[in-house]
């Protein structure tokens, strides 16, 4: 694989939109393993200035960006930070599009990624992928965008990872379908009677991974999952009918391929995303960390079903998304990401995070090949038709 930049005799310069996250923290603890092979430029939180705080003093960036505006504010009046202190979608636009990064990590969550991240690829820069909204919302630019600028996209996902990982020394033409593992969430097995009553609390219990709350919202809805269908079609350019989502709820297998000859590869792993975001650093070389590993003697079954609609709405509308195309995709996650924030404030049950969806996903016009302009129009439009259906 051609990786342009990040050439590992040299440090690589990287910047971590989404620092004080999930990912982001994480992803601070791989570069805490080989800090002399890192070097940290930007860090960015909407909010969380007191993790920010502790991550300057550990990684010294040569400066931050925070988009809430009274966090700004406050950060600004305590702080002895002498490197940039930028605000707001204008200082991630900033932050993403400096030319002395090798990798931008992109992990901030739901659309807020799109326009900082196409802005990291408008400047040549690599892209470590996160933020799964982002190819959700705006897939057919982020892609031709990519190819036009020469930028590599590099999953973080465990499933875009483990596809990677499966794909090293193969050629594309010679996969014959790819299969995303799914752990299927809480309620996997929860009588179908009982969603009505199911709440926040037992929503963001995920049974193997921890993680931010919409992703963890989106996991137990399988909207996650449905994401990811469309993240690997951009990613990989096959045929959705080539994309296959079974449940393996012991998250284990973290996805397999299937080559023209009948050979399946799987990558196999702890759940524990310091593994997949690792690979994506260090590409193409691995580092080694000590990390708990997979032991065998713990891993007594491996178990698979399919996925039924019933139970996960929201995953066919995922795929009725990526059916229509467009911007059908761009108002599937605008919807969903309305309608999880307002599960998340008890203003609409879980079972009326997929309805919501629905009807907005079949009310909204779709733009067949939409500019980003029209991406981000389409989203706002959503967003606010949404509201009007809650609120
Ligand atoms: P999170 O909520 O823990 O973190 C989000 C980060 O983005 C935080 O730093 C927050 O300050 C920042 N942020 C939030 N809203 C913002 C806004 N409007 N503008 C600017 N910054 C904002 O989320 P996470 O779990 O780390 O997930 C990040 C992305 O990675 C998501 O797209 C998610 O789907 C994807 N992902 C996460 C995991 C995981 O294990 N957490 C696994 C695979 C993929
Ligand atoms: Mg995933």
């Amino acid at each position: 694989m051609n990786i342009k930049k990040a050439n590992m005799s040299k440090s690589t310069t990287v910047s971590i939109l989404g620092s004080t996250g999930s990912i982001g923290v994480q992803t601070l603890e791989v570069i805490n393993h080989h800090l002399e092979q890192f070097n940290v430029r930007y860090l960015t939180t909407n909010e969380r200035i007191d993790i920010l705080a502790q991550q300057i003093e550990k990684y010294q960036p040569k400066g931050v960006v925070i988009t809430d505006d009274k966090a700004f504010n406050e950060f600004k009046s305590n702080t002895s930070f002498k490197g940039k202190i930028l605000f707001g979608i204008e200082g991630l636009i900033e932050a993403a599009s400096d030319t002395t990064n090798d990798l931008v990590i992109s992990a901030l969550v739901g659309f807020a990624g799109v326009v900082p991240t196409l802005s990291a690829i408008r400047n040549g820069n690599d892209i470590a992928l996160a933020n799964k909204e982002t190819l959700v919302s705006a897939g057919s630019v982020i892609m031709s965008e990519a190819k036009k600028y020469n930028v590599k996209i590099r999953a973080i996902d465990s499933e875009h990872s483990a596809i990677l990982q499966c794909l090293v020394g193969e050629s594309i033409d010679e996969v014959s379908k790819i299969i995303l593992t799914a752990s299927g969430g809480p309620f996997r097995s929860l009588p179908l009677e009982e969603f009505e009553s199911i709440s926040v609390e037992q929503a963001l219990a995920h049974p193997n991974w921890s993680m931010g709350n919409k992703i963890t919202i989106d996991s137990a809805t399988m909207m996650n999952k449905g994401f990811e269908l469309i993240e690997a079609y951009w990613l990989f350019g096959l045929d959705f009918e080539q994309i296959e989502i079974v449940i393996h709820p012991q998250s284990i297998i973290h996805s397999l391929v299937e080559f023209i000859d009948g050979s399946v590869k799987a990558q196999l792993g702890m759940p524990d995303m310091r593994i997949p975001i690792s690979y994506a650093l260090n590409l193409p070389e691995r580092k080694k960390y000590n990390f708990k590993k997979l032991d065998f003697k713990d891993v007594t079954t491996l178990t698979f079903e399919q996925p039924d609609f019933n139970r996960y709405p929201s995953l066919r509308l995922a795929y009725e998304s990526l059916e229509k195309f467009g911007t059908a995709p761009t108002i599937l996650n605008a919807a969903n990401e309305i309608a999880v924030n307002a599960f998340l404030n008890q203003k609409i049950k879980f079972n009326g995070i997929s309805s919501v969806t629905e009807k907005t996903l079949n009310s909204m016009d779709i733009i067949t090949n939409p500019t980003i302009d029209e991406i981000i129009e389409t989203d706002k439009e959503t967003r606010k038709f949404v509201k009007s259906l809650i609120y």
